[in-house]
């Protein structure tokens, strides 16, 4: 279930409220209850759920509708281009819309510029858009399957979790590091070299370790879906997976079953900084410094 408050902002003026209620039409095949009656049954299995909802009202009557998932067999040809939304939707869980939709902007508006100027409109310079629309909705996939499978059990989804954690934070760090050095060099080259990594569509594709980590969580997940595998095995093979990847400072204790958030702190930067100039990976460490200097500067600009 997702809340959306639109007046979380003294500036707001919206006073609504979204909610959405997504269950897997395999497991609760859609009957003929008015979308009402489908709520209401909803909110009477949740008691602390309904707590929520006794004052809300509707402003709109609810909408009910079948499977979410589509996608676009081909998203790029001669003369057209269908991005992020156009293009398919996954789950509206970890909202990844806004990101999917940055990605593509990044990729298509330097081609489209460039093809303005010297009139090659070829595939070759638009092909790539293909991969990246669907290396995004894979990667989305993969974790959102492995999210609803993992909701069966406590330790597997507090083992999933982890790599969602993981694709968001360093995700971050992969952008951030671009920023940093597009802002001291001025050079727009540094965004199209996100391009040249592989793995496209991933938030990390610099790392093999990081790209395997998704897959083996789909692989485990699938397994337990199928009733080959045991939820807590299979929460215990991503945990160690994750406390032995090369991708992310040990001090962190990702891979420990109790740290179920994880919240920064200048102890762990430096710790961080450390790792980063000692230990870490050449296509992690230099990354995740330019990244915190880059995040230090905006907080210190922010404070100003
Ligand atoms: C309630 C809600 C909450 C969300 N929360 C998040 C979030 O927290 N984080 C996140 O990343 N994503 C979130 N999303 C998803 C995100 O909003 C979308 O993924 C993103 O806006 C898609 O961008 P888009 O440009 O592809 O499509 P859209 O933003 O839908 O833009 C399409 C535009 O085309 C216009 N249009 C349609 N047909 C025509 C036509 N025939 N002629 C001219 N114009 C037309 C529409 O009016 C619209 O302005 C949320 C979505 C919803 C509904």
């Amino acid at each position: 279930m997702g809340l959306i408050p639109f007046d979380n902002n003294p500036d707001s003026l919206n006073p609504l409220c979204s909610v959405g209620l997504t269950l897997d039409p395999r497991v609760h095949p859609k009957d003929d209850r008015t979308p009402q009656q489908e709520f209401d049954d909803f909110l009477a299995r949740f008691p602390e759920i309904a707590h929520q909802f006794r004052e809300a009202k509707a402003v709109r009557p609810w909408v009910s509708t079948g499977r979410l998932q589509y996608s676009a067999k081909q998203v790029v040809g001669e003369r057209f281009c269908l991005t992020s939304h156009a293009a398919g939707f996954i789950d509206a869980l970890y909202s990844r819309g806004l990101t999917n939709t940055m990605e593509l902007v990044n990729a298509l508006g330097w081609r489209l510029i460039a093809a303005s100027k010297d009139g090659d409109w070829s595939m070759e310079r638009f092909g790539y858009l293909e991969d990246l629309q669907q290396g995004l909705f894979d990667f989305h996939d993969d974790i959102v399957y492995s999210s609803f499978v993992g909701f069966r059990d406590y330790e597997l989804w507090n083992a999933v979790n982890r790599t969602w954690m993981l694709g968001t934070m360093l995700g971050n760090v992969m952008l951030e590091d671009a920023y940093y050095r597009f802002e001291r060099t001025g050079d727009d080259g540094v965004f199209r070299e996100l391009e040249q990594h592989g793995h496209p569509g991933s938030p990390l594709p610099v790392s093999a370790g990081f790209n395997r980590m998704g897959h083996l969580t789909r692989e485990l997940c699938e397994a337990v879906d199928q009733g080959t595998e045991n939820p807590g095995e299979a929460a215990r093979k991503i945990l160690s997976y994750v406390r032995d990847a090369d991708f992310i400072a040990p001090s962190f204790k990702f891979g420990e079953r109790d740290t179920r958030c994880f919240a920064m702190s200048p102890a762990k930067m430096a710790m961080n900084a450390r790792w980063c100039r000692r230990d870490a990976p050449p296509e992690i460490g230099p990354r995740m410094i330019n990244a915190s200097k880059g995040l230090v500067r905006m907080r210190l600009r922010a404070g100003k």
